[in-house]
């Protein structure tokens, strides 16, 4: 009997819609939420872990690197 590849599911952190992660998305690819647009990266898929992408031109980005001469 073949193991059957369970559906799996996230859940946006935005408006808790309800994400289907499916079985080609690997861990950290991008999933976006169809609801509100929200991108995520998956953390983990064998119990589904999403993180919202900070927008990447935020200038907190560079924390500790940051040196004025
Ligand atoms: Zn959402």
């Amino acid at each position: 009997m073949h193991k059957r590849d369970v559906e799996r599911f996230g859940k946006c952190d935005i408006c808790l819609e309800i994400i289907p992660i499916e079985n080609y998305f690997r861990i950290g690819d991008e999933i976006t939420c169809h609801e509100c647009s929200t991108e995520c990266t998956i953390l983990s898929k064998d119990q589904v872990k999403l993180t919202m992408i900070e927008a990447s031109d935020d200038p907190d980005d560079y924390s500790g690197e940051m040196k004025f001469e």
